[in-house]
């Protein structure tokens, strides 16, 4: 539904031509999973809704 919508995956809201941000792991989880690689699992969301998130 997000990625249908265009919508953000915190607040819900349509990104409506604004940037799109994602959280990517640090290098500590490169070394816990060296065979994965850099995997994205989560929907993109407006900057100040994942800075919200992340307090
Ligand atoms: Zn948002």
């Amino acid at each position: 539904m997000l990625a249908t919508f265009d919508w953000c995956s915190v607040c819900g809201l349509p990104f409506k031509g604004t940037d799109r941000w994602q959280v990517a792991p640090g290098d500590d989880w490169k070394n816990r999973a060296p065979d994965v690689g850099l995997v994205f699992n989560e929907a993109p969301a407006h900057e100040i809704c994942l800075v919200y998130a992340a307090r």
